[in-house]
């Protein structure tokens, strides 16, 4: 492994560097990929130097998401801590499943799990899992909640159809889940949002009761903490009562901004998460560990094991249920994704997240106050949300993005609500700064006062 350290020593801090000279790459054409890079696999071995020469070339070229021009997704920068404990993570080398193969790493996922349990007051009896996504969290507490109303599916298949609900502003994934597990399309209610996409609780009340009236089951109720394109949050106290009162699962997802448990200041946007049956947020998001690691807890874990459990001789051979991890999770082999939160989490304490969190709340108030300063800007999102969505010189987004990708200038994302297209700019690298948000209001001036041929 020696030669490997080093060049990997050497790779990286000529990337480092690379970083701050060249934050953004022209990007390479998809289609012309193969003929500018040697990435073919062929019957010949080859040697080092050649190895070498074509694994800078595709490092290099490998769009930069740990700068601070790279806006484009909900994560962004490199944590240091976090990023030492995902390469020690690959150097041990073990899967999850079970204390025997993983030791220590199975006590620091549980010891991860049960403290946002504790941050976020749920019962003793909770417990969760860390998955390989936010995504993947969401198809997990689905089912659970369906496994709760109808345990015979996993026996017998689906005897009669039931009902989930989630607003119109949902992540895609809640769409795709419920095609994956059998609950079918055509039986997700998609619920109306008010102009700041929270879901209306009446609306969501109304939905439920008229599919009661049909005799029609309702199941699962998705409660969204920070919207994929405004970082809205729904009301989960009201969603929780409604959820009571019909007695349904009510799952919260977080992945994007449910990091917001951390701080003193922006825990009130998911006030009632506790009454909550599930939660998921991200760590790879606000927090910033490398991808991915998303926290999945419910608040009784009996759950997880009636959905995940199967007994496996030839794995489970040592120790307790719940040093055994494989019988809370999907998977079989799966990566350890919990020691780079935990490297992060221990040596800045719960106060050096909550810091994380806060920051960036200030730095989307910074963009904000700009585009609110500035007569060239139109402002479309709302406060107490990290992803500021404006137009600038009514220029269209997709346009705009686009060319500033092409150009190497910024690399920044737009959204679509209701047939507006928009910037939209999150401010979710934990290494960015005030300045760093000024600058790309000024990289964006600067590109079309200088391009004006382009627009
Ligand atoms: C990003 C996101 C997801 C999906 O998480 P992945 O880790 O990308 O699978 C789910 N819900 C919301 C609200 C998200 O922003």
């Amino acid at each position: 492994m020696k030669r490997e350290l080093e060049l990997f020593q050497k790779l990286t801090t000529q990337l480092l560097h690379k970083e701050i000279e060249e934050p953004v790459i022209k990007p390479l054409q998809a289609n012309s990929l193969w003929d500018k890079i040697n990435i073919s696999l062929e019957e010949e071995a080859i040697s080092e130097e050649e190895f070498e020469k074509v694994l800078s070339k595709i490092i290099f070229n490998t769009p930069r998401t740990a700068t601070n021009k790279f806006f484009n997704q909900l994560f962004g920068g490199r944590n240091p801590k976090a990023t030492l404990g995902d390469l020690l993570a690959v150097i041990l080398n073990n899967s999850m499943y079970t204390y025997k193969v993983a030791g220590p790493q199975v006590g620091i996922e549980i010891e991860i799990i049960n403290r946002v349990c504790d941050i976020i007051k749920y019962p003793k009896k909770s417990g969760g899992t860390i998955t390989s996504g936010g995504s993947v969290s969401n198809m997990i507490a689905m089912l659970m909640a369906r496994d709760k109303v109808s345990p015979e599916v996993r026996s017998q298949s689906y005897q009669e159809p039931i009902y989930a609900y989630t607003s119109e502003a949902c992540h895609y994934s809640i769409k795709k889940n419920a095609a994956i597990i059998g609950i079918g399309t055509e039986q997700l209610r998609k619920i109306k949002t008010n102009e700041k996409g929270e879901i209306i609780p009446e609306e969501l009340e109304k939905a439920i009761q008229e599919d009661i009236k049909n005799n029609r089951k309702p199941f699962f109720i998705n409660a969204t903490a920070g919207t994929t394109v405004y970082g809205a949050f729904d009301p989960i106290g009201e969603i929780a009562s409604i959820a009571k009162k019909y007695n349904i699962w009510l799952h919260v997802d977080g992945a994007y901004c449910g990091s917001v448990i951390f701080s003193k200041k922006y825990k009130h946007l998911v006030k009632g998460l506790e009454l909550a049956d599930s939660f998921v947020f991200n760590a790879h998001k606000m927090i910033g560990t490398p991808l991915t690691c998303s926290i999945l807890v419910t608040n009784d874990k009996k759950y997880l094991y009636d959905s995940l459990s199967v007994e496996a001789d030839y794995l489970y051979q040592t120790d307790g249920d719940d040093f055994n991890l494989g019988k809370t999770s999907m998977q079989c082999g799966r990566r350890n994704n919990a020691l780079k939160f935990w490297t992060l989490w221990k040596s800045i304490g719960t106060k050096g997240l909550e810091t994380i969190v806060d920051n960036q709340f200030m730095l989307a108030d910074v963009a904000i106050n700009y585009v609110k300063d500035h007569s060239d800007y139109t402002f479309y999102s709302y406060d107490d949300s990290i992803s500021v969505c404006f137009n600038y010189k009514n220029i269209p987004a997709d346009k705009l993005c686009t060319l500033l990708y092409e150009y190497a200038e910024l690399v920044i994302g737009f959204g679509i609500i209701k047939e507006i297209t928009f910037v939209r700019l999150v401010t979710i690298n934990p290494s960015n700064t005030k300045n760093d948000i000024l600058d790309l209001f000024k990289i964006i001036e600067d590109f079309v006062k200088n391009n004006k041929n382009l627009f």
